[in-house]
């Protein structure tokens, strides 16, 4: 985590492999030596400071937490580096807890569809946690990040193929793919025999109901939900 902000995941990984190799705890990663950790992990971008941070963070662990990451936020928030996202990150992935770490694109998509509108990442992650039903709550987050990341992009939102397209509130909103692609169809029907104009027609609808049912259920829960 500490080595993630500002760098992909590949990059990160790239790292990883040749740090965890040589030291994969806080006091190997302290045995190892400042410069060693640098070298080790100057593939990815702000490796100095993050290599500082990383090397008070171990220090602390060893000293405060017997070596372990500790599992209660204000610890975890009284590490170098770590804020409250990450500190949400870890409880909700190390550790089970039912928290919300938001990110820009559950910022992003929270705000566009509705589910939790807020100025800001502490009021859009209050507002999850109280409209995410409960038995939703612990991957609700991964969700999210990937519907922000492939479907509801920043840029360009990919109204067309979202499942979530007739529950989204994004004034925005693109016109449905799949309104497209029943106009191409019904236009190429036009040309085409009365047959062919059924098959592809019956595609079209086939294309559009084969969407994950879970995660659309899902929505509608929170979407009626106490808002
Ligand atoms: S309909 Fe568009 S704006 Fe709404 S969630 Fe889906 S991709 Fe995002």
């Amino acid at each position: 985590m500490l080595l993630s902000a500002q760098a992909t995941d590949v990059g990160v990984n790239k790292a990883t492999a040749r740090l965890y190799p040589v030291a994969n705890t806080p006091q190997a990663i302290i045995d190892l030596g400042i410069d060693q950790l640098k070298a080790h992990i100057k593939t990815i971008g702000l490796y100095n400071t993050k290599a500082e941070n990383l090397m008070k963070t171990c220090h602390i662990l060893v000293d405060q937490h017997g070596g372990e990451v500790p599992d209660t936020r204000q610890a975890l928030e009284a590490l170098p580096g770590v804020g409250r996202k990450t500190a949400n990150v870890i409880l909700n992935t190390a550790f089970g807890h039912p928290t919300m770490a938001v990110d820009t694109h559950i910022f992003r998509v929270s705000n566009r569809t509705g589910i939790a509108k807020g100025k800001n990442v502490v009021e859009v992650e209050q507002k999850l946690l109280r409209h995410v039903p409960k038995g939703f709550l612990q991957d609700a987050h991964h969700w999210l990040i990937l519907h922000g990341r492939y479907t509801c992009i920043a840029r360009k939102p990919r109204c067309g193929s979202c499942i979530i397209e007739d529950l989204c509130e994004y004034k925005e909103k693109q016109r449905s793919l799949s309104g497209q692609v029943a106009i191409f169809y019904i236009l190429r029907a036009k040309l085409a025999t009365p047959m062919a104009w059924y098959l592809a027609v019956q595609d079209a609808l086939q294309d559009r109901l084969a969407t994950d049912a879970a995660a659309h259920t899902a929505l509608l829960e929170c979407r009626h939900s106490d808002k």
